[in-house]
């Protein structure tokens, strides 16, 4: 059992995208368009209570599938605008995507880098990781949280569906929830 760690003064949280807005794809497999894109739950909901709460939400996501030839930039952008859509149809949004197009070891930006942390806080300035959350389904998600110094929530996923190595994410990590609905939950009850 973890020690409760305190959500008190987050203003910023970042989250991974596959796993935690939407469902993970079988590992292998990609979400390249907005018909393979099913969200999670709650997530709607859970966007607009952070919203409310004055705290900023950025999506950080590896997209390597673009490296692999498998779609491009473009669609993930589209993606994520067809996304934003949806979320404003029910009064939510997130306040800003950054994505990682590169394949394994040649950029700084692929979790566990930092380097889409430092994307987002270059666009944003009034980002500061010591007010800042990492929210993700694997452990580079958490590793990259912690590399940069913030708190971290690692989701439990579907089991069939978690990459090797997020048995280390769910031990590295603050704290474990089951959505990012429990995860907002735990942030906002520290408020
Ligand atoms: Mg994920
Ligand atoms: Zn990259």
């Amino acid at each position: 059992m973890k020690t409760a760690i305190s959500y008190r003064g987050i203003q910023t949280v970042f989250l991974d995208r596959d796993g935690v807005l939407n469902r993970k794809a079988p590992e292998g497999e990609y979400v390249s368009r907005w018909d393979l894109f099913h969200p999670l739950p709650g997530i709607e909901e859970a966007l607009h209570r952070l919203n409310v709460a004055g705290i900023a939400v950025y999506v950080v996501t590896n997209q390597r599938g673009v490296a692999l030839g498998l779609y491009t930039t473009r669609d993930v952008e589209h993606l994520h605008a067809r996304l934003q859509e949806d979320l404003r149809a029910h009064d939510a949004r997130v306040d800003g995507f950054f994505y990682c197009p590169h394949d394994k070891g040649v950029c700084d930006c692929r979790k566990p880098k930092t380097g889409l942390f430092e994307q987002a806080r270059a666009l944003h300035p009034e980002i500061d990781y010591a007010t800042s959350l990492m929210v993700g389904d694997s452990v580079s998600d958490i590793e990259a949280g912690q590399r940069a110094g913030m708190r971290t929530i690692f989701i439990e996923g579907e089991p069939e569906r978690q990459k090797p190595g997020a048995d280390r994410g769910r031990t590295l990590a603050d704290a474990v929830s089951t959505s990012l609905g429990a995860a907002v939950e735990l942030i906002l009850r520290d408020q």
